[in-house]
């Protein structure tokens, strides 16, 4: 294992095999190369046993099955939607593009994720007033569940739709059970730097057969079954191409090895940092098994004598990638009328927090190359 001292260190670069070539092979020399075809199939029903979800739906992307979920829920015009700040923006973007308000709610520090505490009562105030929200989006971040038994109940009690964003939470676990599988519906990603990639795409799961069927159609220009083309609602051209599911079936068959590699990077880094003064790792929460497809931390400049943005770009000049943890969604200038519920805790981890190059192929020698970039202005 080689490293190139000056060769740039991503974040999270795809990680691709031979059986990913295989099947793409296998999509041109049967001339499935359009939309649709046996490997979407595959996909999707590998991916179906993979989770514990009883259908899937492949789609371009993430974000599209999450506009989908959304729109099923019956979010419009009008609806508000409960949805983590701390997250990526394509969390929150489908309920304003659906014409329905966006309401942030904080996270608690045992999983950087959406509290539960913050949501009961929240919830209590507005059944009293008797305006509950349609939907909640709970973000399982990072690679971590959030606290889905509180969640669950929480929705049920108050009958809110619950959807599960689990773009960046493939490969982990919630008492033993994959995320996205304990709401109405739940989606993942396969973006360019997520632990498995097609490139670009994502999966919508449920276990509302009609309900993936919907989707479906919606997803294909919602054309009605007729010989010509028949159109009795509007649909989205949404669908994953065979060639990319191909892709996704190779990476599939070895998430369970990348999730192994991720969080062999989260033992390396915190075996050689967790010392350091004002240095705290992301916890693992007890319900669940972090995939750790970002190791991340936070730093206290107080303790450590040197702040985030300092370290950050001590790594970036030596072409090593680390990113600050998500801005929250409060805090975005396209969200600034929206309402949020609390959001301190959010905007800490947000100040202080740091994402470290986490791919499943990073090496030793670059492990050791980003160790010592770290080391040298936090420990000089
Ligand atoms: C990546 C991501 C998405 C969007 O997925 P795409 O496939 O990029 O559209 C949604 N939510 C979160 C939390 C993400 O990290």
């Amino acid at each position: 294992m080689t490293d190139n001292e000056f060769e740039r260190i991503y974040l999270s670069p795809p990680d691709i095999g031979d059986a990913e070539r295989r099947y793409v092979t296998e999509a041109f020399d049967t001339n499935w190369i359009a939309p649709l075809g046996p490997h979407v199939d595959a996909f999707e029903a590998e991916f179906c046993e993979f989770v514990g979800a009883r259908h899937a739906a492949a789609l371009s992307s993430g974000t599209a099955a999450l506009h989908l979920a959304l729109r099923l829920a019956g979010v419009g015009p009008g609806e508000e939607v409960v949805v983590s700040t701390l997250t990526f923006v394509a969390s929150a973007s489908p309920i304003v593009q659906l014409g329905a308000r966006p309401i942030f709610i904080d996270s608690e520090r045992t999983s950087w994720n959406l509290d539960p505490n913050r949501l009961a009562d929240f919830l209590r105030r507005r059944a009293a007033d008797n305006r509950l929200p349609k939907a909640l989006v709970a973000v399982h971040l990072y690679g971590q569940c959030a606290d889905l038994d509180a969640i669950v109940d929480l929705c049920q009690r108050y009958e809110v739709t619950l959807i599960e964003d689990a773009a960046e939470a493939l490969g982990a676990s919630y008492r033993g059970r994959s995320p996205g599988v304990f709401g109405e519906s739940g989606i993942f990603s396969f973006n360019g730097n997520k632990i498995i990639t097609t490139s670009g795409g994502g999966m919508f799961v449920s276990d509302d057969e009609a309900l993936v069927e919907r989707v479906r159609k919606l997803a294909t220009q919602a054309r009605d079954p007729a010989p010509h083309y028949e159109h009795s609602e509007l649909g989205y051209n949404y669908r994953m191409s065979n060639v990319l599911a191909g892709i996704g079936r190779g990476q599939l068959a070895s998430l369970s090895d990348k999730v192994a590699a991720t969080r062999r990077n989260f033992e390396v880094y915190f075996d050689a940092l967790g010392g350091l003064p004002g240095v705290e790792f992301m916890p693992e929460a007890k319900w669940g098994r972090h995939s750790r497809w970002l190791t991340c931390l936070t730093i206290d400049p107080e303790r450590a004598g040197v702040d985030r943005e300092t370290i950050r770009q001590a790594m970036v000049a030596q072409n090593i990638e680390a990113r600050p943890v998500w801005k929250p969604m409060h805090l975005q200038p396209v969200f600034q009328d929206a309402e949020t519920i609390g959001g301190e805790v959010a905007e800490d981890l947000f100040r202080r927090g740091l994402c470290l190059p986490s791919g499943s192929s990073l090496t030793k020698p670059q492990l050791r190359r980003i160790i010592k970039a770290f080391r040298e202005v936090v420990a000089p």
